[in-house]
């Protein structure tokens, strides 16, 4: 068993010398004792979440969504598997299932509400671990209902090519909405336009004036602004909200290796424009995945959500996978294949 554990903690970037991968050996079959589910690994999901967890906090990160990955232990995010072997009621072995796992290639997993059964086995199984999984339904839930969208609202998406913010632009064409999204290369810029159907799309590296560039491409302002990045792309996008605009927070990635986080000038606009500026945490939105799972299913197979992954071969490949988010190497979701089904 193959596991990537966490070597030291992390103060700014991380690096690939942070983690390892170190091996050792697994029974087969789930021990004896409490009802269990032994999963083999088939798909890890690369998520800027993870990094949060790889410092050290004075509280143990009890003020955070989850606690400190603990020195020597394996990392533990979202994955897709198969059960292997089951001692539990809920879950036999074949079952394919997406959910919280380690970052190795067998699992352990005794909470059962931990794990989700795949429904979709039409669809390409890796979908779980991106669209049709945790960073789907934080598209869907953020937009939805911290967005609250009407047609023809004029939506901006930052991240816009990662795994989030492509659902989130085309949940916003979907909804009628003129939707604007930035990323960090013109290749990204290019996909933006021809792949997801944005309406207009630019790279916020080579602007010199981001709150400009925003206003060059909706001079009427801007009703919803997904923000995945925080930092100064946030500050723009303040300026150029319109009246009752809804800014809602979904990540800040250009804060999380920083020690000195950047200090947002224009947070009075939410005075004068009547803002609403709300953060988003999905684990608070897990009672809407079978309707989002459903709905978004359903947007696949018409074509009307399309969807882009950058995967990656084997666990040896996962410590760059995920460093990689944090300087835009990734074009979309990035995910790490360990097995095929
Ligand atoms: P992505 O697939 O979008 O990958 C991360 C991307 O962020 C990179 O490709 C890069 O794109 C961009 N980025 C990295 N560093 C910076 C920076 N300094 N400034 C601006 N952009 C940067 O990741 P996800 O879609 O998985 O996550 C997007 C955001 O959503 C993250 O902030 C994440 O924490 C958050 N999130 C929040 C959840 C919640 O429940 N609140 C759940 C899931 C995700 P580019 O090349 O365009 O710069």
């Amino acid at each position: 068993n193959k596991r990537v554990v966490l070597k030291r903690h992390v103060t700014g970037f991380p690096t690939e010398e942070d983690m390892e991968v170190v091996v050792d050996t697994v029974p087969l079959r789930v021990p004896a004792g409490s009802p269990a589910m032994l999963v083999q690994n088939l798909y890890l999901s690369c998520d800027p979440w993870m990094r949060g967890r790889m410092s050290k906090h004075d509280d143990g990160g009890a003020a955070e969504t989850a606690p400190d990955f603990v020195v020597g232990e394996t990392l533990v995010n979202f994955g897709v598997g198969k059960v292997i072997d089951s001692t539990h009621p809920a879950f036999k072995a074949s079952d394919l299932v997406w959910g919280m796992s380690g970052w190795e290639e067998y699992t352990l997993v005794s909470q059962p509400e931990s794990l989700f059964k795949v429904n979709h086995t039409d669809l390409p199984l890796s979908y779980y671990t991106g669209v049709l999984g945790l960073t789907g339904l934080t598209a869907y839930a953020s937009f939805m209902e911290l967005g609250r969208p009407k047609r023809g609202d004029f939506v901006f998406v930052s991240a816009a090519s990662g795994a989030v913010g492509q659902i989130a632009g085309q949940l916003a064409k979907i909804a009628g909405c003129y939707v604007v999204g930035s990323a960090g290369s013109d290749e990204k810029v290019d996909l933006l336009k021809t792949k997801f159907g944005f309406d207009d799309a630019f790279n916020y590296k080579s602007e010199a004036d981001l709150a400009a560039a925003l206003k060059r491409r909706l001079p009427d302002g801007i009703d919803i602004y997904v923000d995945n990045v925080g930092g100064a792309t946030l500050d723009a996008a303040l300026l150029n909200m319109r009246w009752g605009g809804r800014v809602v927070v979904c990540g800040m990635i250009s804060q999380y290796n920083l020690n000195e986080p950047y200090g947002l000038r224009n947070m009075y606009c939410i005075i004068p424009k009547a803002l609403r500026v709300e953060g988003f945490n999905a684990t608070g939105y897990f009672h809407m995945y079978s309707r989002f799972e459903e709905e978004m299913a359903r947007y696949i197979r018409e074509g009307k959500v399309v969807v882009v992954q950058d995967v990656v071969e084997g666990i040896e490949s996962a410590p760059a996978a995920l460093i990689g988010l944090f300087s835009g190497k990734n074009v979309g979701k990035q995910l790490v294949a360990l097995a095929r089904e």
